[in-house]
């Protein structure tokens, strides 16, 4: 018999989800638009103090929003993070806007502050700033932000894979002039699909909202004076994220856990390192990942071909955005003054780890001993 499959992440329900989404079927909501959403925006106001909250079909609706809001158009710069999901910066192209991507530093694995002053220096006006908070690590928000209000330039936090981190006590996602949070299947919670825009400013998410929404004027005619686009989220998948969201803590506790068992079991093997945390901040560990010393002979892609024979879920870390096909024509700011990438060797040298809440003791011994074996332990 093969043995069970052992995830990266993926979607644990708990059983509330499938009352609100009764209701949604019993009062016959089931629409983009409805009770759940609004319950669902209040509450994710509540548990993150963004202000306010616009619950839309994903995390890149989410991006675009906050992107047409700051009115980014053809041939506007927006600085992004490189070490990423092509989803962060995807938004900025479908604006005709130009990205240029700011490299990862080695502290956080987040948006380089000094590639990103660099960045300043070469193109003093960039419409936006897009930074990331990955694997649910903090970003330097303080330095981030201090250094955007020097120049006047907001800042877009995607915090899809960072909710229920928080960064000096505030939740990340809610720094920014804008948050975005993703519900993706593989996110710390799920509305299967779905994510949601948050702002201070309660004008600009009423904005998004109307946009999300066809850009429908209120007239008793169909009535248009903008381009709208369909990015509401469904009243059905806002109950699902309702149930989901009571349980966040939760699966964020199990996520810092597994994060530390790997930690410890691989205290004694110094060619291997985990991704990151943020001593000022409180990661919500999404993912654990590792990386291998250059001078190991063991490749990440040894590691994961290990991982798979015991039927085991593993993937390379994001491949930075500088070094992909599509954006082989945007210019990239690295951290050092070498030109060296840090993006680049974490992603030569790393792999994310099957961190998934539903693994059970015996599988985390299962994984934690193919890993170790690797390394002859
Ligand atoms: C998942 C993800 C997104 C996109 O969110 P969707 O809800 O899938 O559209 C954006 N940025 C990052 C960093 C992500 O991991």
């Amino acid at each position: 018999m093969e043995r069970k499959r052992i995830y990266l992440s993926c979607p644990t329900m708990h059983g509330e989800e499938q009352q609100y989404v009764q209701e949604a079927f019993d009062t016959n909501w089931v629409a983009p638009l409805g009770p759940n959403v609004n319950a669902f925006e209040k509450e994710m106001e509540a548990y993150t103090g963004c202000g306010h909250a616009a619950a839309l079909s994903a995390g890149t609706a989410a991006i675009h929003l906050a992107l047409k809001l700051l009115g980014v158009g053809r041939g506007d710069i927006v600085f992004v993070s490189d070490l990423t999901f092509s989803a962060s910066c995807n938004p900025i192209l479908y604006e005709n806007g130009t990205p240029v991507f700011i490299d990862a530093e080695p502290d956080t694995w987040n948006m380089s502050l000094a590639a990103l002053r660099r960045a300043f220096e070469k193109y003093p006006n960039p419409k936006a700033v897009i930074c990331v908070h990955l694997y649910g690590t903090p970003a330097k928000l303080d330095e981030i932000m201090a250094i955007c209000e020097e120049h006047s330039v907001p800042l877009i936090e995607d915090a899809a894979e960072s909710l229920g981190s928080t960064y000096k006590g505030r939740h990340t996602g809610t720094y920014g002039k804008y948050g975005i949070y993703s519900f993706n299947g593989n996110k710390i919670i799920t509305t299967s699909g779905g994510g949601m825009l948050v702002s201070g400013d309660e004008e600009a998410v009423k904005r998004a909202t109307f946009l999300a929404t066809q850009a429908r004027d209120p007239a008793r005619h169909y009535q248009h004076s903008q381009i709208g686009y369909n990015y509401r989220m469904s009243n059905v998948t806002a109950g699902i994220g309702r149930g989901q969201l009571l349980h966040l803590e939760e699966h964020k506790a199990r996520k810092k856990e597994i994060y530390q068992q790997y930690r410890s079991a691989f205290a004694d093997i110094p060619e291997i390192a985990l991704n990151p945390l943020n001593p000022d901040g409180d990661a919500n560990c999404w993912l654990t990942c590792m990386t291998i010393d250059r001078n190991s002979k063991v490749t990440p892609d040894m590691v994961m071909d290990a991982l798979a024979e015991v039927n085991a879920e593993s993937r390379p870390i994001w491949k930075p955005m500088h070094l992909q096909p599509v954006f082989a024509a945007y210019d990239f700011i690295p951290h050092g003054e070498d030109g060296g990438s840090v993006g680049e060797n974490v992603f030569d040298r790393g792999l994310c780890l099957p961190s998934d809440i539903k693994n059970t003791p015996e599988d985390m011994e299962l994984l934690i001993g193919t890993v170790r074996k690797c390394f002859g332990k």
